[in-house]
């Protein structure tokens, strides 16, 4: 450290210089104390760029139709992406796979809570995720999985 300097600054990262906030184009410095693996992860130059640029997302998110509506139901802004739905589709072939296991089918349908006309009834309810774990006094996850047919995938 050079005198003068303020410890902690400067002092690592050499691509502080390179990075500069993603809203301002202000460049990044790191804080005195601020731990390098989280200046490293820092996009924005202050807190207050970071709200901003969060309050303009969710403006942009309202303008748009297909996003608003995904808002509104509370589906995160990230939710359901192409590798998401991917892996869904694998988990669900392995699923109806182990169905065909009659060991399986049978200690399965032991555990089952639910019929499968609720089952079916779930699927084609249109509200949202909670709510319909609301009604059900069910989980949020174990409502996902239904209507993704993770679970009760034999049903239809
Ligand atoms: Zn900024």
């Amino acid at each position: 450290m050079t005198p003068g300097q303020a410890p902690g600054v400067g002092m690592c990262s050499p691509t502080s210089a390179e990075r500069t906030c993603i809203r301002c184009g202000r460049l990044l410095e790191r804080m005195i104390n601020e731990k390098p693996y989280l200046f490293r992860q820092r996009n924005y130059c202050s807190s207050l760029c970071r709200n901003r640029a969060n309050s303009e997302q969710k403006a942009a998110l309202w303008r748009d139709p297909i996003a608003r509506e995904r808002f509104q139901r509370g589906i995160h802004q990230n939710q359901f992406t192409t590798d998401h739905q991917q892996s869904i589709l694998r988990m669900r072939t392995i699923m109806l796979e182990r169905w065909q296991n009659p060991q399986y089918v049978q200690r399965m349908q032991g555990r089952r809570r639910l019929t499968a006309e609720q089952i079916k009834a779930i699927r084609a309810d249109t509200r949202s995720i909670r709510a319909i774990s609301r009604d059900y006094g069910l989980s949020y996850a174990a409502i996902h999985k239904i209507c993704k047919r993770l679970t009760y995938c034999e049903i239809e």
